[in-house]
């Protein structure tokens, strides 16, 4: 089958490509993470280092297993790519991050840069990752499918944590500026402020959980005065906050 054998030279392609990819994202890290100011963004890039070695093997796994059975399949019909080949999205990505790590900011301005930059990378693995791993499902290559989804995985993990610290920064930003004077979580503090979202720590699941249940305790929250026409609304509210407050206090990890 031609179209067959194209797009599993495709797949090659991009596999290549993100081999590429992660080898300058393990020559780049280690300037952000020593750029990096805040500690937390500094340990986040650090552990996607370590994980991004791992993910190259992982490619390494796949392109082995494509050229195991190579020889029944037939040879590559496109002959696109033989040897080495670069992948210039992530060079470009790359230096338009170190080109504006290089301005004069402040820490946590050149934080806020940092974690554009690695956003930016993180998306572009992931949409890479994706399209390969739905090659490799077309395919019925099962094992390289696995190590992509594997991987896919880590980008998403790694992508949330960075939102997460983007948000953080945002958060504390915001409780600076109010004054140090009026503390948080002081007794006259309302429930479901601004910040009680300091509290919640979502993992990539649980966001995409809580924002598909957002609708329904939105509808909720508007069938409440019909339900106590002359109740006291403001007390059933803070009740059923500090209800979801004590339970979005699991944690997964
Ligand atoms: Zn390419
Ligand atoms: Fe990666
Ligand atoms: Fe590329
Ligand atoms: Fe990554």
């Amino acid at each position: 089958m031609e179209n067959m054998n194209q797009l599993r030279d495709l797949l090659k392609h991009e596999i290549k490509d993100l081999y590429s990819a992660e080898e300058q994202i393990i020559e780049a890290l280690p300037k952000m993470i020593e750029k990096a100011n805040n500690k937390n963004l500094k340990k986040a890039l650090q552990d996607h280092l370590e994980i991004t070695e791992k993910q190259k093997g992982r490619l390494d796994d796949a392109l082995e297993l494509l050229d195991e059975d190579r020889e029944e399949k037939g040879k590559a019909t496109l002959g696109l790519f033989k040897g080495q080949q670069k992948c210039l999205a992530m060079e470009g990505l790359i230096s338009e991050g170190e080109k504006l790590m290089k301005e004069d900011m402040s820490p946590e301005v050149s934080d806020a840069a940092i974690i554009a930059a690695a956003q930016k990378i993180e998306h572009y693995e992931i949409s890479s990752y994706g399209t390969a791993k739905a090659y490799a499902q077309e395919l019925n290559l099962d094992e390289v499918e696995n190590l992509l989804e594997e991987t896919l995985g880590e980008e998403y993990e790694a992508d949330e944590l960075l939102t997460e610290l983007a948000e953080s920064r945002i958060n504390q930003r915001a409780s600076g500026e109010s004054g140090s004077s009026r503390q948080r979580g002081r007794a006259g503090s309302r429930p479901g402020s601004p910040t009680s979202k300091n509290t919640s720590r979502r993992t990539a699941t649980a966001k995409a959980a809580s924002s598909r249940g957002a609708s329904s305790a939105r509808s909720r929250n508007g069938g409440g005065p019909a339900a106590g026409r002359s109740s006291s609304p403001s007390k059933s509210k803070g009740s059923s906050s500090r209800g979801k407050s004590s339970s979005g206090s699991r944690s997964s990890r």
